[in-house]
């Protein structure tokens, strides 16, 4: 790992990365790449996990090509250097900030969305004029290694380099030196490369897990409401971040949400058949799975197939926060439902637990709507829907606390890979004499004057 390193650490060091129409034309050519070779990348990760052409599209294509059209179109605006008002003290004199480039990346992706987590911060990385190493998940091998072949193949190593492999190879990563480590992965291995890249002092950005309440109050819609959250729980079979992981229902509510969940998962035909669902991605994540299940909980749903990895849509009733399924974060098709009568008990039991990566809130309640989102800390979430407040870019995307820190996409992404440099710079046409010596009380005066300090 030390040579791709220094390679690139020598190449960064030749401001080639920092020209604005050099990033253009990386970011064009990377879109390009993955638009000719689409039909290879949906067959590599069908053969993962059996997520099809339109999933892949939809849930990883789609988002890539957007955040490379909008860093281009404002890779200038975003990197021009921006003035600010000068103090009094300094005048006269220009103040501004100049964005640069933290140099050698380091981006290491999780395997849910294999394409979309490692690519979409190798966009923003170069878009604010940094070299990248890539590590993808090692767990879909086949998009591991279809983003190797063609990367580096099309580009040069020394400025975008995909290295493959396990916890051994990102433990040889970790102990080089980087100017920025992006993670995305689970908050137990995020303490682990936090910790690494803290020997070097190298600022990180960790997007994490948890998990993710979703809140059905006593007035809501509940049709569009479940339609939006069984949409969003099953997508990928359970295997996204900020699916939501648990229901929180209103008691008085809950007989007709269950039969509102039912109607909707039997319409929805979850199946790979009808390219609809995916495999759970490996064996050991069917055993985590099935170990969280409780036969006499379920209400819907709870068969299986290993060889298969097969998870059928799963719904869990009459929870509570003590049961085995609400103790980790699920990352899959399993939903457990809690009902609750009082909206201040239920908030302080959420909050009594890790700050969830995602919070969603179905309710026509605006001021219940306003207690959840003044007293409970998260990352970031929707009323009325959910992940889709992901696909606004204007808006970050990240975690807080055990979430993770940090957020991209968009100008995020740009100034998560940034270092935004304060310059002051100052006329040479007067110099009072107010700092230097002789320290006289007049002067003293005169300083707290101008500081408006009496
Ligand atoms: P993971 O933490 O097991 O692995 C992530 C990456 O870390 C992989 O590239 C893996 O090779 C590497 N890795 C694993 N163990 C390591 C170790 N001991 N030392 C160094 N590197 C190691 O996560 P995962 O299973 O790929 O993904 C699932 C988790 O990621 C879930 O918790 C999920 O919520 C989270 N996630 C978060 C986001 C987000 O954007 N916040 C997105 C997707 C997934």
């Amino acid at each position: 790992m030390e040579p791709i390193v220094k390679k690139q650490r020598d190449y960064f060091n030749t401001n080639a990365t920092k020209s604005i129409d050099f990033r253009k034309e990386q970011l064009r050519k990377l879109k390009r790449l993955l638009k000719d070779n689409e039909d290879d990348l949906n067959k590599a990760i069908y053969k993962d996990f059996k997520k099809s052409a339109f999933c892949n599209y939809t849930s990883e294509l789609s988002i890539l090509y957007n955040d490379i059209d909008e860093a281009i179109k404002n890779v200038k605006k975003w990197s021009a250097i921006k003035n600010v008002s000068t103090n009094l003290l300094n005048l006269p004199a220009k103040s501004y900030i100049i964005p640069e480039p933290l140099g050698v990346s380091l981006v290491i992706g999780a395997w849910n969305y294999p394409y979309q987590l490692s690519i979409a911060p190798a966009i923003a990385a170069i878009t604010a004029g940094n070299t990248v190493v890539l590590k993808p998940s090692e767990l879909p091998i086949n998009t591991s290694n279809i983003m190797a072949k063609l990367i580096n193949k099309n580009f040069a190593p020394e400025f975008f380099k995909v290295v493959e492999g396990g916890i051994p190879e990102t433990k040889e990563l970790l102990d080089q030196k980087f100017d920025k480590v992006f993670f995305t992965g689970s908050s137990y291995v995020g303490k682990i490369v936090y910790q690494a890249a803290a020997k070097h002092l190298t600022p990180v950005t960790l997007e994490l897990g948890g998990k993710s309440p979703a809140f059905f109050t006593e007035k809501c819609d509940l049709k569009i409401g479940v339609k939006r959250m069984i949409w969003a729980k099953f997508l990928n079979a359970g295997q996204t971040c900020v699916a939501p992981d648990y229901i929180l229902v209103h008691k008085n509510i809950k007989d007709e949400f269950l039969k509102t969940v039912k109607a909707e998962v039997e319409n929805s035909h979850f199946a790979f058949e009808n390219d609809n669902y995916v495999q759970i991605i490996n064996e050991s994540n069917m055993h985590r799975l099935i170990a969280m299940l409780d036969e006499n909980k379920i209400y819907l749903g709870g068969k299986y197939d290993i060889k298969e990895r097969f998870f059928e849509p799963t719904i869990l009733t009459d929870v509570t926060f003590d049961d085995t399924i609400m103790k980790d974060e699920i990352f899959g098709p399993i939903l457990p439902v809690i009902e609750y009568d009082d909206i201040d008990d239920i908030i302080g039991k959420v909050k009594s637990r890790s700050k969830p990566l995602a919070l969603y809130i179905f309710s026509k309640e605006k001021k219940i709507r306003q207690k959840i989102l003044n007293d409970i800390s998260f990352g970031g979430g929707a009323i009325n829907d959910a992940i889709m407040h992901l696909t606004n870019t204007n808006m970050g995307f990240g975690g807080v606390g055990e979430s993770g820190m940090g957020n991209y996409h968009g100008e995020s992404g740009f100034k998560a890979f940034s270092h935004y440099k304060s310059i002051l710079d100052k006329s040479t046409l007067i110099e009072p004499n107010l700092k230097y010596h002789p320290r006289t009380d007049k002067k003293l005066k005169l300083i707290k004057m101008i500081l408006g300090q009496k």
